[in-house]
């Protein structure tokens, strides 16, 4: 169970010293840092979710040429989002993006809502988000809480706490808000999170050269690496999915976007092979052959098995089993494309898509 944070005013005043001192001095030079552009911070706030920095920044800088602006992105058609965000997973992350710019434009005129609720009605913006945007881009003073920052605050207070846990989130929420100064709180926000990043890291915290070392409870217990307790992950599901590469003569091959059980889940509504999930037990050629023909009218008796893949979405750990599946002609349909597969990547299309496809190309004629 947390704690209510009690800190003599000396002490509060010297850890908010410390972290901005050390912040200002060792920031790293991201790209969303540049300036206080809302629409830039808030793009890479949503980025950032589930994914790494390193991975981010090309995909942001390529991002950030294509729709410049919040009304460059509120233009553009869904498909022409979702492809620059191709490879970046977690796709809702983008449909929101580009809902919440639409709203934007319509309803704030192109600008940033700058109150707290008007933030949180727009799509894809939770508490966490709205706080880092508002207090970085206008130094309203809300207190971000995310993983990283829950980490150093359990350890600076010795919280024994799991923050995973909703009520103990809560007190650590309580706490940050605390801690958080008056003035400059988009900068604060930042430093608990690169302190966070770079120094209070999971394993093996680098208290040697931490600003807040000899503030720190945890340091002075030796339970730095004791706090948080370890997370309960949960295991990963095998899924095995067999995908289809229709191929007519001309070299052309079928992608879908129709909607099918494993949409969502793995492919994220993009342009994908026609697939589906291979039950335990099941012959992964025949399950295939029947979806293809009650979903898409198309019988062959040439598959041939192309070299599996492993492939991780969320919690599911998918085998994908591709087939070359030869047809005399590939079907008109409603939610479909035709296209030789070296196009592929002229479509919004899923990780998993793409390695399929990766694999597929040395078996195709080109
Ligand atoms: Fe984290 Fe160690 Fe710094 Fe405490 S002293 S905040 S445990 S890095």
């Amino acid at each position: 169970m947390a704690h209510t944070v009690r800190l003599m005013p000396r002490q509060l005043a010297a850890i908010r010293r410390r972290l901005l001192a050390w912040y200002r001095a060792n920031r790293r030079a991201l790209p969303w840092r540049k300036g206080r552009d809302p629409y830039r911070i808030w793009l890479a706030e949503i980025m950032l979710q589930q994914t790494r920095i390193a991975a981010v920044i090309p995909y942001y800088e390529r991002f950030l040429r294509r729709f410049p602006t919040v009304e460059s992105l509120a233009r553009a058609r869904a498909s022409e989002v979702l492809k620059h965000w191709a490879g970046l997973g977690y796709y809702s992350r983008a449909r929101n993006l580009h809902r919440a710019a639409r709203e934007i434009v319509r309803h704030h005129d192109g600008k940033f809502p700058k109150a707290l609720d008007a933030a949180l009605a727009l799509p894809g913006i939770g508490r966490y988000t709205a706080a880092a945007i508002l207090s970085i881009a206008f130094d309203a003073p809300l207190a971000a809480l995310d993983g990283n920052v829950a980490r150093v605050l359990a350890r600076l207070f010795a919280f024994r706490v799991d923050p995973s846990d909703v009520k103990q989130k809560h007190k650590l929420a309580e706490a940050s808000q605390q801690l958080l100064p008056s003035y400059s709180p988009g900068d604060w926000n930042q430093a608990m999170m690169e302190l966070g990043e770079t120094v209070c890291t999971p394993r093996a915290p680098h208290c040697e050269v931490c600003p807040l070392a000899n503030l720190c409870r945890a340091k002075a217990l030796n339970l730095a690496e004791k706090i948080p307790s370890p997370r309960r992950k949960p295991a990963s599901v095998p899924m095995r999915i067999a995908a289809a590469i229709l191929l007519d003569p001309q070299g052309r091959i079928l992608l879908t976007k129709f909607p099918g059980r494993h949409d969502a889940v793995l492919f994220s509504r993009m342009w994908q092979f026609p697939a589906t999930e291979v039950a335990d037990g099941l012959n992964p050629a025949s399950t295939l052959a029947r979806n293809l023909r009650a979903t898409l009218g198309i019988a062959s008796n040439h598959f041939a098995a192309l070299p599996p893949a492993s492939h991780a979405v969320t919690f599911h750990k998918l085998t994908l089993l591709p087939y070359l599946v030869r047809v005399e002609r590939i079907p008109h349909l409603p939610g479909c494309r035709t296209l030789p597969l070296s196009k592929l990547s002229d479509l919004a299309v899923s990780s998993a898509t793409r390695k399929i496809a990766h694999g597929a190309l040395k078996f195709v004629p080109r």
